[in-house]
C-alpha cells in the first residue's frame, strides 16, 4: 500500500516552528517512503479565519523549498483539499452516522446547555454534555422539528467498555470510553463540521495512510479511532510527535523569540539552515551527525529515529547552524542573498546592475566570517554605502594617546598609504608595525584613529580590506576629515 501523509493546518494563524516541523516530518516520510504528501485546509472554524494566515502558509513553504503533491493550489485526484469546499461530504457522513445508529440530533439550546455547565461547575462534577437528546422519542423529535430548531448532531460515545489506539510512537493506549467527551458535536447548526467529522471523514476520503501530527491532538485519537469503526472503516497509523519546548523547558511561545517561521527570513536566516535545525527536533539520525541538505533528510528519515521526549529549539544553536551555512555559502550565492538587505537601504539598486553585482561579491570576503544572519551586513558595510558622518574627536583619539600624537598618527598613516597598494598584506603589516614602533605607541594604537576615521566605528571588517573595498581617495579623504576634527579641535 503506498504511504500517504498529509499537514492540516487551520489558517488561523501565522505558520510556527511546531507546525512546520510536523509538515516537514510529513514530506520526508512520504518522500523516504516513496509516498505521497498532501496539503489540505482545515477552515472550518469561520470565525478564527484569515487570510494572511493562508497567505503565510505558501510563502513559509515556498521559502523552505519544499512542496506538497496534492493541494488546494496544484489540485490532485481527492480534491478539493479545503475543508469548507467540501461541506456537503461532511453533511451526508454526519447522516449516515444518525442512520446507523452512531449518532444522533440535539435540539438543545445554548442556554440549556449553558445551565448544564454551570450547575456542573457548582456541583465540582465533570463538565460534558448530559446526553439528554440521546434516547429522545420519536415525537419529541418530531416537536422539536415542528418548532423549527435546527439540532446539532452528536456522536453516541460508548457509555461503557474501553477503545485501544496505537500509536506508532507512544504505543498502544487504552482509554476508558467513560473518559471520552461525552457524545460531542459533529455537525454544528450551521451545517458546519466540527474538526473530528470533517478530519476522520477526510483522512479516509483521502486516504491516508499514516497521521503524524502534535502531541496537542493525542487526545483526539481514542475518539477519532471510535469514529472510524462507526464508519466501518479502517484507522490509519497515528504517530504523535513530541512537543517543543523552549530551552527553559517551557512550552516555546513569543517569550523565547521567534515563533513565526517566516520571521527567520526576515532576520536573515537561510532557509537551508532553518530547515536543517527543524529537522532535528525530535529527529536523529545517529548521536553525531547534523548537517543535513532536503535531499539527504528525504533519503534518511525515518519514523524508528523519532525521539519520544519534547525537542528543545535552541535559538543559539539555529545562530550557529545559520552562520555554518554562511560560511559554506559560494561567494555568489552570499552576494545574491545579501542583495534583500542591501536594497532595502537602497544602498543596491532593485535590479542591480553587473558592476554592483560584483561590488557586492567584493564585499564577501570582508564580511563572510562576521555574519551571524544575512541582516548582520548592514552595520558592517554601512561606511561604504553612506558617508560617515566626522566622527567626533573623543571617538578618534586612542586612550593612551592625546590629540597631538593622534594627529601625528594619522599623518603617518596617511603616508604610509601612498604606496599601500604597491604592497602585500603581510608587508603592508610589517610597515604599520614598524611605524608604531618608530611613533613609541602600540600597534592597536595605531589602527584605532584610521578605523573611526574609516568606518566610523570601533568595530569593523578587516581594516586592510576595508581600504581596498572604499578605494584610497575615499580613504584619504576620511582620514583628511578626521584630522580636521582633530586639529579644530
Ligand atoms: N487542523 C488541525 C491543526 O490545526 C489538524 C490536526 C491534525 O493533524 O489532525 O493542527
Ligand atoms: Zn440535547
Amino acid at each position: 500500500m503506498k504511504v500517504r501523509v498529509r499537514y492540516a493546518p487551520s489558517p488561523t494563524g501565522f505558520q510556527h516552528i511546531g507546525g512546520v516541523r510536523t509538515a516537514l516530518f510529513n514530506y520526508l516520510f512520504a518522500r523516504a517512503k516513496g509516498g505521497e504528501f498532501v496539503l489540505r485546509i482545515e477552515d472550518t472554524d469561520r470565525e478564527r479565519y484569515q487570510q494572511e494566515a493562508m497567505e503565510d502558509i505558501y510563502n513559509t513553504f515556498d521559502w523552505l523549498g519544499f512542496h506538497w503533491d496534492e493541494g488546494p493550489d496544484i489540485g490532485g485526484p481527492l480534491g478539493p483539499y479545503v475543508q469548507s469546499e467540501r461541506v456537503a461530504l461532511y453533511r451526508e457522513h454526519a447522516q449516515r452516522l444518525v442512520e446507523s445508529g452512531h449518532a444522533y440530533p440535539c435540539y438543545c439550546s445554548h442556554e440549556r446547555l449553558e445551565e448544564l455547565k454551570a450547575e456542573q461547575r457548582r456541583k465540582n462534577a465533570p463538565l460534558g454534555y448530559d446526553r439528554r437528546c440521546r434516547e429522545l422519542s420519536p415525537s419529541r423529535r418530531q416537536e422539536s422539528e415542528r418548532q423549527g430548531i435546527t439540532p446539532v448532531i452528536r456522536f453516541k460515545v460508548p457509555l461503557e467498555g474501553s477503545t485501544t489506539a496505537a500509536d506508532q510512537l507512544l504505543g498502544s493506549i487504552e482509554t476508558g470510553n467513560t473518559e471520552i467527551n461525552p457524545d460531542p458535536v459533529l455537525l454544528k447548526s450551521d451545517g458546519f463540521p466540527t474538526y473530528h467529522l470533517a478530519n476522520v471523514v477526510d483522512d479516509h476520503l483521502m486516504e491516508i495512510t499514516h497521521i503524524m501530527r502534535a502531541q496537542e491532538w493525542l487526545p483526539s485519537m481514542p475518539l477519532h479511532v471510535l469514529l472510524y469503526a462507526a464508519f466501518g472503516w479502517q484507522p490509519p497509523h497515528y504517530c504523535h510527535l513530541p512537543m517543543v519546548l523552549g530551552a527553559d523547558g517551557q512550552k516555546l511561545s513569543k517569550r523565547h523569540g521567534a515563533t513565526r517561521v517566516f520571521e527567520f527570513k526576515e532576520k536573515g536566516y537561510l532557509p537551508e539552515a532553518v530547515l536543517n535545525y527543524i529537522a532535528l527536533l525530535g529527529w536523529s539520525f545517529d548521536d553525531s551527525r547534523e548537517f543535513f541538505t532536503l535531499k539527504e533528510l528525504q533519503e534518511l528519515f525515518s519514523l524508528d529515529r523519532l525521539n519520544k521526549s519534547p525537542a528543545v529549539f535552541d535559538y543559539k544553536k539555529l545562530d550557529w547552524f545559520n552562520g555554518m551555512y554562511i560560511r559554506k555559502a559560494a561567494t555568489r550565492n552570499l552576494a545574491e542573498r545579501l542583495l534583500p538587505f542591501l536594497q532595502a537601504r537602497g544602498w543596491i539598486s532593485e535590479r542591480p546592475s553587473a558592476g554592483e553585482l560584483e561590488r557586492v561579491e567584493a564585499l564577501i570576503p570582508l564580511i563572510q566570517e562576521r555574519l551571524t544572519v544575512l541582516s548582520d551586513v548592514v552595520p558592517l558595510v554601512a561606511f561604504l554605502f553612506e558617508e560617515v558622518s566626522a566622527p567626533p574627536a573623543e571617538e578618534l583619539i586612542p586612550k593612551r594617546l592625546d590629540p597631538k600624537r593622534t594627529v601625528l598618527v594619522l599623518r603617518t598613516v596617511c603616508s604610509l598609504l601612498a604606496d599601500f597598494e604597491k604592497h602585500s598584506d603581510e608587508e603592508n603589516e610589517q610597515r604599520f608595525r614598524q611605524t608604531a614602533e618608530d611613533l613609541g605607541v602600540k600597534l592597536g594604537d595605531l589602527l584605532m584613529p584610521v578605523r573611526v576615521a574609516l568606518t566610523g566605528s570601533r568595530v569593523s571588517p578587516p581594516l586592510f580590506e576595508s581600504i581596498r573595498v572604499l578605494g584610497m581617495a575615499e580613504t584619504l579623504a576620511r582620514l583628511e576629515s578626521a584630522l580636521g576634527t582633530l586639529e579644530d579641535g
